[in-house]
């Protein structure tokens, strides 16, 4: 089917291509811009855990949090990190931050999380289905390890909220812990093994496989900076390396970079870069049956092809400091509580920038100030999860078929009020 109709993707993480693949079976001709080829480190979507967290709708900011962030900033292995000189940058966006974390306003976020999360595994089963990213999804359990049943219970809270929007785990103490996985130390005693999530064994590749399929099927990948996104007066442009290219349509899908394409176009979009970490440890000795996150450290242990991955804490910094040695350090430090005899020899280091909104929802959906130019972006720590059925629902609307969830708390003018 060809709908004669151009259209142009402006981020190839996995939003942008989740979206142009979409797009692509919807008979549209697209072209897909990036600086950097899909896969490769600079992107969000390469270095992220890995988990089809389906059922991450408790947000970061919750009843309670403000209390425990100094002891978080000061404890050497604790997960939040901060440039001081950030700060006064910072506050805009994390007033307001901690403002949403009020019970009444994470229950609706939480609402609307579940409404992009809900079948996320099926989404990106269907986005996959006869490509080589297939084969890099695995589906299984994902299991919140604590050192106790105190600690777990402190959590209660979120579980609660998580079991209201359909999730369903087994409580594992430690003997049936070690059962699965002998090698567990101590600072595993419980466990909350939440059923039917997956997670992706190398999300490079799985960038590369989506690219590669794009490609195959006709799609136009074009490698460049992106300098402007122009609503133009009947259709929408991009401007490439110093070349404007006119299109039906307009994708903003560029992570944590979308800020500044967006404020242009004369939206607010208060977008900050949640920094987090990887440390992947090469060979190991042991891997878990399943990911893992650690919830006192705040990390999670994800099984993959090239080893252990360690990846998750939280800096804020700004989108270019360089990346910080400190979460390093504590991965290390604290892998080895897990498994006390663990080795590798090698590792893989890496930092990069959740694109995360004061309410912990994405922007998805249409411009308000640029007609033809649309948003997917701001999935701050669920992105990997939400991009296939972010992509669907974008190339739902620009074809005109109304999206069968509530659109509004996505909506791309949310903050232009504010
Ligand atoms: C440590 C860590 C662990 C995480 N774990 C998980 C997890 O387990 N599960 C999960 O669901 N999510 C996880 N996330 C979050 C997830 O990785 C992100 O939400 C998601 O990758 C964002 O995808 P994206 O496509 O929006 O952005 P990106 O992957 O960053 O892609 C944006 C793309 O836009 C391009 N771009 C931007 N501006 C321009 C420009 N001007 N010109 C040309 N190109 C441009 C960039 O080069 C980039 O390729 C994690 C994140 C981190 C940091």
């Amino acid at each position: 089917m060809d709908s004669g109709l151009k259209i142009g993707v402006v981020g190839a993480g996995i939003m942008g291509l989740s979206t142009a693949l979409w797009l692509q079976r919807d008979g549209y001709d697209v072209t897909l811009f990036d600086r950097v080829e899909p896969g490769s480190g600079e992107q969000t979507s390469y270095g992220n855990a890995g988990i089809l967290a389906r059922t991450a709708v408790v947000p970061v900011s919750v009843p309670g949090l403000l209390r425990h962030v100094p002891s978080m900033l000061l404890d050497r292995d604790g997960p939040l990190f901060l440039r001081w000189s950030y700060l006064p940058k910072l506050i805009p966006w994390i007033i307001p931050f901690l403002r949403n974390g009020k019970e009444s306003r994470v229950r609706q976020i939480a609402g609307a999380l579940d409404t992009i999360l809900g079948d996320s595994v099926d989404q990106h089963l269907a986005l996959s289905k006869g490509t080589a990213a297939a084969a890099l999804i695995e589906t299984g359990n994902y299991a919140y390890v604590y050192k106790d049943r105190a600690g777990f219970e402190k959590d209660a809270w979120g579980f609660a909220l998580r079991r209201e929007h359909g999730a369903e785990w087994e409580e594992w103490g430690r003997a049936k812990l070690l059962e699965q996985d002998p090698n567990l130390g101590e600072e595993a005693g419980f466990a909350a093994v939440l059923k039917d999530h997956g997670w992706i064994r190398d999300p490079g590749a799985y960038l590369a496989a989506l690219l590669e399929t794009f490609r195959r099927e006709g799609g136009i990948f074009n490698l460049g900076e992106i300098s402007e996104v122009l609503p133009g007066a009947e259709r929408p442009s991009v401007t490439v390396s110093g070349e404007t290219h006119m299109f039906d349509h307009v994708v903003v899908a560029s992570g944590v970079w979308s800020r500044r394409l967006a404020e242009k176009l004369g939206h607010k979009v208060p977008l900050e870069a949640e920094r987090g970490y990887h440390l992947v440890l090469k060979n190991p000795s042991h891997m878990p049956p399943i990911p893992y996150m650690l919830s006192d450290a705040k990390f999670v242990l994800t099984p993959m092809d090239g080893g252990l991955r360690c990846a998750g804490l939280v800096e804020f910094g700004g989108v270019d400091a360089p990346a910080s040695d400190a979460p390093l350090r504590i991965f290390e430090r604290r892998i080895k509580r897990i498994y006390p005899t663990l080795t590798w020899d090698g590792t893989e280091s890496w930092m990069g920038r959740r694109p995360s909104t004061p309410d912990s929802l994405p922007l998805i959906g249409q411009s308000t100030k640029a007609k033809g130019v649309w948003f997917a972006f701001g999935a701050q720590h669920i992105g990997l999860t939400s991009g296939p059925k972010t992509g669907r629902l974008v190339a739902d609307m620009i074809a005109g078929r109304t999206p069968n969830i509530d659109m509004t708390p996505f909506a791309t003018d949310r903050f232009d009020k504010a």
